[in-house]
């Protein structure tokens, strides 16, 4: 029997966000020849956002576009997914574990009264017989799960999964089907302005190397150093909540328990000592580099190179050598 999955894609500033490539790939990575896979894609202005979606292999992408929805509002969000979900009836959908999609699987799933599963990292098997690893008990331990039934919701956790290749053939214009939405005459709230915090070029969860800050960068002019260094390497700064808490950074950055879950490619730890809530959000990291002055600091324990030394030196140095490479 064939299968009908739905990709609820997210975007930001004008281009498809990565992890909703990867979660794309997660829906192929279950399917058997024969299955669906569509996407949705809601906002405002979109037919730039449906021609980049267009160029992967989708079986066609569902625009539901109105003004109403330029900003994400779960309320608004979810009534206008539910007349399309009743009609394409999708076995399973797939988003990004973002902060959009940590809000609208459930949303979704208790709407449909679908499973769900959240924060997926990997995948094995196919269709009903998939199971799902998480990380569970911040980082420490992993569960495979499987549902019992469809129909399912899943998000997955940013930089996991690999982002789907484009497809050769893109999708012609009669697959790209607008649907009628029509805003309900009241909401509950309404969002008046979107007002960022940080203004960094590279998004966090979806950086592939961050250069992290603690207590140790000991002011807001501590993080420059490790900002060059980011810069210099096309990632992205993050930051301990040592260094939240301490007022030198904006709390936006902060990776950990109670913070972002992050898991790039590299994570340069500078001046953090590697409390367990810190690790919670970043120890799935693919190599980690930690500096610290502290050659008993814990980070060095699940660091992959270890640096002991004063940031303030060893980073500005990293910084000149990478910008000669
Ligand atoms: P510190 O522990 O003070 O470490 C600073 C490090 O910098 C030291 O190892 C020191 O040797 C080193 N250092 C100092 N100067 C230099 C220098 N010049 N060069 C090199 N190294 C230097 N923390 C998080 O990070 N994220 C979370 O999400 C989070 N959630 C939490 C939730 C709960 C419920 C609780 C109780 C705590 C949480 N914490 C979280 C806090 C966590 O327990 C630690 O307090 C915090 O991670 C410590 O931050 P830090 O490593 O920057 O600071």
């Amino acid at each position: 029997m064939s299968h009908t999955y739905l990709i609820i894609a997210e975007h930001r500033d004008g281009k498809i966000r990565q992890v909703t490539l990867e979660a794309l790939q997660a829906a192929r990575t279950i399917s058997h020849d024969g299955d669906r896979i569509s996407a949705v894609l809601l906002g405002s202005e979109l037919d730039s956002l449906a021609s980049q979606l267009s160029g992967y292999p989708l079986s066609e992408i569902h625009l539901i576009d109105h003004d109403g929805l330029r900003h994400y509002n779960p309320e608004a969000y979810v009534g206008a997914l539910i007349p399309l979900l009743d009609s394409l009836r999708p076995d399973a959908i797939f988003t990004g574990h973002t902060a959009l999609g940590r809000d609208l699987a459930p949303a979704i799933a208790a709407q449909l009264r679908a499973g769900q599963l959240s924060d997926v990292i990997s995948l094995e098997g196919n269709g009903e017989g998939a199971i799902f690893n998480r990380a569970i008990y911040a980082g420490k331990a992993f569960e495979k799960k499987q549902f019992q039934s469809f129909p399912w919701v899943v998000t997955v956790r940013p930089n996991n999964f690999p982002a789907i290749e484009p497809s050769s053939s893109g999708l012609q214009n009669d697959q790209i089907i607008k649907v009628e939405y029509t805003p309900p005459t009241s909401l509950h709230t309404l969002v008046k302005e979107v007002v960022r915090k940080t203004t960094g070029k590279v998004d966090l969860t979806e950086a592939k190397i961050i250069v992290s800050g603690g207590r140790g960068v000991k002011s807001e002019d501590g993080f420059k150093p490790l900002e060059e260094l980011a810069n210099v390497l096309g990632g992205a700064v993050g930051a301990s909540r040592g260094a939240c808490d301490s007022g030198y950074c904006n709390y936006a950055l902060q990776i950990g328990q109670t913070g972002k879950v992050v898991t790039p490619e590299i994570y340069i730890a500078c001046g953090i000592s590697g409390a367990i809530q810190h690790l919670a959000g970043m120890s799935q990291s693919r190599i980690i580099i930690a500096i610290n002055k502290d050659p008993e600091a814990p980070i060095f324990k699940v660091a992959d190179y270890g640096i002991v030394g004063d940031l303030f030196e060893v980073v500005p140095l990293l910084t000149q050598e990478f910008r000669k490479a």
